[in-house]
């Protein structure tokens, strides 16, 4: 299948050539077609599928004739953050290079005078968040019967985030005739009630069941005490080959201290929550996308639906309370085709969220053991083992190494071991290419814990 088969113009294809995609996602490919025959639809497809795509390419033709009016923007793209909404806008920005539309972004946190001005000179496409958008429509600053297209883009945030009534009451003032489209992940039952109330006979485009995870993450779990839950996550940034990665936690507390923790044994990470202003989550996050960190502790909200590429681990620092969460925190990795790592660290207050996890995604999360484990173990104290065990111990010995680059010399061994104590700073400090087995090194030191738990 290839993007000049789904019915886009030529000036369209152009810009997604120049973007790098060669081939539709599952999801690009089915909806394409139908948004450009203007039908209402519902596209449910996990995350990191390429949702976004699928509806602002067609959009970008639909909405190239017609013209704009002042106060009336032509079509309206509901999103659930301003960081999702901005993201959306970055996609109409990439794709409609070639195409006169004009775009406003209207989102909490940033000043609403440039906001109001664009309206005033007419938009094609309007990108906002419930809350906001609610805001100025109450002031009058915002005509909405002259919209044509509705897109709710992220539903089941949508309805975690108590945004259903606000949605209902934007549907109510839009023209009867009009093309709606509502993408999610996963479908609630309140979503399916709003997806019967608002849209017209839709063409329901499933890719593949809700609330599964994807095929190009490898997840584990890894049985611990709560009290050991930094220690074990420090281990694994080390000796995991992590190059990006975003550590989840249930709690604001909980993000601010095992960021100030982590920073404080030497990991460039930083923290992303809902009690930042917007300005300081923006410039947290380009910090990370720019690699000047290479960690980020975020909370649920604060993380939903980032697109951050190439983010090479995910770790539950705590098993998310709504099992749904797991998907999407796990979906920041393994993005695109890219192969992720996810690791849920469960403690005696994290059983029954797991369990809630498991039955959703209906797989049981396997147990990290030592075949797991990237880095050589190496027992350093032997002898001091009885004879018998050491026996053992020694037949093990055989490395269980994933990487197929060939065993160190023994006396560089202690050198490597000790670099590899020390974190990796940031994925800037060392070129991509190189991030292989070495960056990770072997471990002489005991075997950690939570692998003895695991291994039994
Ligand atoms: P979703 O909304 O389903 O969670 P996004 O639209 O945010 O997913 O897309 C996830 C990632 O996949 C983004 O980084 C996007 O640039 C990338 N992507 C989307 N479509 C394609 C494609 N056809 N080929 C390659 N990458 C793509
Ligand atoms: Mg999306």
């Amino acid at each position: 299948m290839n993007f000049a088969d789904l019915g886009l113009s030529p000036d369209l294809l152009k810009a997604v050539s120049d973007a790098g995609y060669t081939e539709p996602t599952p999801i690009q490919a089915q909806a394409i077609p139908p948004v450009l025959m203007m039908k209402d639809i519902i596209g449910i497809a996990q995350t990191g599928t390429g949702k976004t795509a699928s509806f602002v390419l067609p959009m970008i033709d639909v909405m190239a004739s017609g013209r704009r009016r002042a106060l009336m923007p032509r079509s309206l793209i509901l999103a659930p953050t301003r960081e999702l909404a901005a993201q959306v806008a970055e996609n109409f920005e990439k794709y409609g290079k070639n195409h006169d539309l004009k775009l406003a972004l209207l989102i909490g946190g940033v000043q609403m005078g440039d906001q109001v001005k664009a309206l005033n000179e007419g938009v094609d496409v309007l990108i906002a968040t419930p809350g906001r958008l609610m805001d100025l429509f109450e002031r009058g600053k915002i005509l909405l019967n002259g919209c044509e297209l509705l897109v709710i883009d992220e539903a089941d945030r949508m309805l975690d985030m108590g945004f259903i009534p606000d949605i209902e009451f934007i549907c109510d003032k839009l023209p009867e005739s009009r093309q709606t489209m509502l993408f999610s992940a996963t479908m609630p039952p309140p979503i399916e009630k709003l997806a019967k109330k608002f849209l017209k006979n839709p063409k329901r485009i499933e890719v593949s069941r809700a609330a599964t995870t994807n095929k190009d993450i490898t997840a584990f779990k890894i049985p611990v005490q709560q009290r050991q839950k930094r220690e074990t996550l420090r281990w694994l940034l080390r000796h995991d080959q992590v190059e990006t990665a975003i550590i989840f936690a249930n709690r604001k507390t909980t993000v601010r201290e095992l960021n100030k923790s982590l920073q404080s044994h030497g990991f460039a990470s930083g923290e992303i929550h809902g009690d930042m202003d917007q300005s300081s989550r923006i410039k947290e996050l380009d910090r990370f996308k720019s690699g000047d960190i290479n960690i980020l502790v975020a909370s649920d909200v604060a993380a939903r639906g980032l697109d951050i590429k190439g983010v090479s681990h995910v770790f539950n620092f705590d098993t998310p309370w709504h099992p749904d969460d797991y998907v999407h925190r796990i979906g920041r990795t393994g993005r695109a085709g890219a192969k992720g790592r996810a690791f849920t660290l469960v403690a005696g207050d994290d059983a029954e969220a797991i369990a809630n996890v498991e039955k959703l995604t209906k797989s049981e999360i396997p147990v990290f053991g030592k075949k797991d484990v990237r880095v050589e173990l190496v027992e350093p104290d032997t002898k001091s083992k009885p004879k018998s065990e050491r026996e053992e111990s020694d037949q093990k010995s055989e490395p269980k190494k994933r990487s197929e680059k060939p065993k160190a010399k023994p006396e560089k061994r202690a050198k490597k071991a000790d670099q590899a104590e020390k974190p990796v700073k940031s994925k800037a400090s060392k070129p991509k290419t190189e991030s292989t087995a070495e960056d990770a090194g072997e471990w002489n030191g005991p075997v950690p814990g939570f692998l003895d738990i695991s291994a039994c």
